[in-house]
Parts: structure tokens; sequence; C-alpha cells
């Protein structure tokens, strides 16, 4: 899954060609036979944040698909014009409905076989309080003992906890990088 697959050219509309361009490129892309323009598919951002409210770790559990009723860290895609952290930060509130306070980038893990770079920032929660959004059923804080491990939503999510668990035992976080 690259995103959906451009059917008709952004430019003029007609429908595109599957093929290598003409200009020493070496991957088929979506090419405008009419005016001869090139669409260029590159990967996509996931942010989000480990929120953390003492020894507690706040996951969402999702209310859409994919995986729905699996647990999540609050993440999303990044969006035009706002940075890593402002994104991981608006689906916190987004998802989540928490108040909170952002710290250093912990992980990023590359998803090649998806297109998507996931990217997770530490955040401390200011309050124990939550506010769900749509996009989540109940937002519910774990003890690392209590983390629903066979239910969690997504790869970059587990590997991410479980790097964060093992940093907190050594009492330092550092940052981390994993291709998947
Ligand atoms: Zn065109």
């Amino acid at each position: 899954m690259h995103g959906s697959p451009i059917k008709h050219c952004r430019q003029c509309g007609s429908a595109v060609e599957q093929r290598i361009p003409d200009d020493g490129d070496t991957k088929p892309r979506a090419v405008c036979p009419a005016c001869h323009t090139i669409h260029y598919i590159n990967p996509l951002n996931v942010v989000g944040t480990i929120p953390v409210w003492g020894d507690k770790v706040l996951l969402c559990k999702r209310n859409i698909e994919p995986r729905k009723g699996k647990w999540t860290l609050p993440a999303g895609f990044m969006e035009l014009g706002e940075t890593t952290a402002e994104g991981a930060a608006r689906e916190t509130v987004e998802e989540a409905g928490a108040q909170f306070e952002m710290h250093a980038l912990f992980s990023l893990i590359n998803v090649a076989r998806v297109g998507q770079v996931h990217l997770f920032y530490r955040a401390t929660l200011l309050s124990p309080e939550f506010a769900p959004g749509t996009e989540t059923q109940e937002a519910v804080l774990f003890d690392e003992a209590d983390i629903p491990w066979d239910e969690i939503a997504f790869r970059t999510v587990k590997e991410t906890l479980e790097q964060f668990f093992a940093d907190r035992r050594a009492g330092h976080f550092g940052f981390h990088t994993l291709d998947i």
C-alpha cells in the first residue's frame, strides 16, 4: 500500500500510463500521455506521542479501521504546513483530548514496504483527564505490566513501547531508529 494509485492526470485529467519516464528515471511512474506530467508518489510520515502520567502510559482504543478495537499510541498522518512535533501534538489532542508537554523525539521507524516513516515523541501528561475524539473508543492509562501487548494495533507502536520501557528501566531515554 503506497497510497491510492494515480489513475488520472492531476494537471489535465487524462488517463495516465504506468511506465518508466524517458528522463533517465529507473522506476515506473504515472505518466500523462497528453501533457507529459510525471506523478511521483513519496512516503508519508506518521507522527505520534508516548504520553506518560507517572508510571503509566496513555493508549487509545481505535474506533476506526484499520485495526478498530486495537490499542495504539496517539498518532496519525502528518499534515502539510506543520512540523513533525506539531503533527504529533495535534494527533494527541484529536485522539485523546489530552493536555501534555512535548519532549524529545524518541523513535524513528522506517516501514519501507508501505512507504511510511513513523516518528514518536515522548510527552508528559499534565492531567489524567481525557476527552477522546471520534477516532478513539477510550483513552486509558496503563502500567507496563497491564499493557495489552497482544492487542496493539501496529508493530511500530509495539516496538516503540518496548524500547520506551527498556530505556526507562535503564534510567535514560535515548533516540532509536529501526527498519521493519
Ligand atoms: Zn496531463
